[in-house]
């Protein structure tokens, strides 16, 4: 575990409240572990595709053993129903679904090691409904990360598309959202317009 310490620069603010002399470092680890991703991993391979990434969402079709009856429809996927405690099935968002701001998170910079680079992004939880007669939206709410920038201008209702980076890295951050309609210079660097989401 690579471990870097430097001191810290005597103006920065961690030094304000102290009464006597102390000594503060910016210390800098590097930790490895092998991270599985278990039952979530199609969603995972899923968001990776860049130009040909997919969104999965699970299905519980066990509808009598739910407690208020009916289909559920998790996004992010779950692999096992929380309710009936057995396995879902595995679907793909099609092009026609929607994607609405449901709540703005207050978590307005959150951090993350594999996006540190592109700090700050933050979260809007977004409710998707699937296409067809039926409308039918999900049960869960996806939290979908954001460009700070966009995130003042988003409002409650607002429809959200995905865009996917090019160049994955196996991350959640690896899928991000944008008003639908944005044009590609709007889009966070780095992200593409999947062919089966068109922004
Ligand atoms: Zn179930």
């Amino acid at each position: 575990m690579p471990v870097e310490d430097k001191p810290l620069d005597p103006g920065d603010k961690a030094y304000r409240p102290a009464k006597t002399e102390v000594l503060i470092v910016h210390r800098q680890v590097r930790i490895g572990y092998k991270k599985s991703y278990g039952g979530m991993s199609p969603y995972i391979k899923g968001i990776m595709g860049g130009g040909d990434a997919r969104l999965l969402y699970t299905v519980c079709e066990n509808a009598g053993g739910h407690d208020r009856g009916g289909i559920l429809r998790f996004q992010v996927p779950r692999a096992d129903c929380p309710e009936c405690y057995g396995r879902t099935r595995w679907e793909q968002l099609p092009d026609g679904a929607r994607f609405y701001v449901n709540t703005l998170s207050t978590a307005v910079e959150l951090a993350g090691i594999s996006f540190m680079d592109q700090l700050p992004v933050t979260v809007a939880w977004i409710s998707a409904v699937l296409p067809g007669p039926e409308g039918a939206e999900l049960d869960t709410l996806t939290a979908g990360m954001v460009r700070v920038e966009d995130y003042t201008r988003l409002k409650k209702g607002d429809e959200l598309r995905p865009v996917f980076r090019h160049s994955p890295r196996a991350s959640a951050s690896d899928a991000m959202w944008v008003l639908k309609g944005t044009p590609k210079e709007g889009w966070p660097e780095g992200y593409v317009q999947s062919k089966n989401y068109r922004v």
